[in-house]
């Protein structure tokens, strides 16, 4: 799951990035309104939080903008302002969630889950396919039919989820180290290799009835198994 932060708060910030990925978000962090529209605009986040006070432009304009370029990504709005104009405003203005400041990190978690669920089509979308299963819980790989099931590592699991989430589908390579190791990653293409070949161990470690096909040039889809 990928997480876009816009908080100019470096502190806090960096607070924040460290929690998520400890629960296997993928997270790119902004500092200023413009810096976050544009990342925000480019798409591919599951949620973006989105503080109130930032230099350049307010959360709140962001939003606007946001929602009128048609962009649905769930919002999260993070403010010291607790009052309830803000609260109100934000809710009008297309905000999913209003998590006033301060919070509780576990909170913040909570939130999260709570509108990215509500993003996905089903209400509740299990990371499943072809009789192999990863649960968001413990980051476990499991074979649905025999139970036999092996614990991922933190980018074994971001990975895998994208996989999941995209069955049958070629996913450049490109595509699947912005999503894993973010935009500004330093992450090379053998480093994507390597943690294919270590999630192809795993899914025949659990004797999974689906494989990760590399098709040359574009990218790898999950498929079942002929
Ligand atoms: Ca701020």
């Amino acid at each position: 799951m990928r997480i876009l932060l816009v908080e100019d708060e470096k502190n806090l910030s960096a607070a924040v990035c460290r929690l998520l990925q400890g629960e296997r978000f993928v997270v790119d962090a902004a500092y200023t309104g413009p810096d976050g529209l544009d990342c925000a605009l480019s798409g591919g986040y599951d949620a973006i939080i989105l503080d109130v006070m930032l230099p350049g432009m307010d959360g709140f304009t962001v939003l606007n903008r946001l929602r009128g370029a048609g962009v649905k990504t769930p919002v999260m709005m993070l403010t010291a302002r607790g009052d309830l104009q803000d609260r109100i405003r934000g809710l009008e203005g297309g905000a999913d969630y209003y998590l006033p400041k301060p919070f509780q990190m576990g909170e913040l978690v909570a939130c999260l889950r709570a509108i990215t669920r509500r993003g996905d089509s089903a209400p509740v979308m299990a990371l499943a396919f072809g009789g192999v299963s990863l649960s968001e819980k413990d980051a476990k790989l499991q074979n649905d039919a025999t139970g036999q099931s092996v614990k991922l590592g933190a980018k074994e699991y971001q990975l895998m989820e994208v996989f999941l989430r995209n069955p049958g589908q070629i996913l450049p390579k490109e595509t699947l180290i912005e999503r894993v190791w973010g935009y500004d990653s330093e992450a090379e293409y053998n480093n994507l290799e390597v943690y294919v070949s270590f999630l192809r161990k795993k899914l025949s470690f659990i004797g999974a009835g689906v494989k990760l096909k590399a098709t040359r040039g574009l990218g790898y889809s999950l498929e079942a198994e002929q």
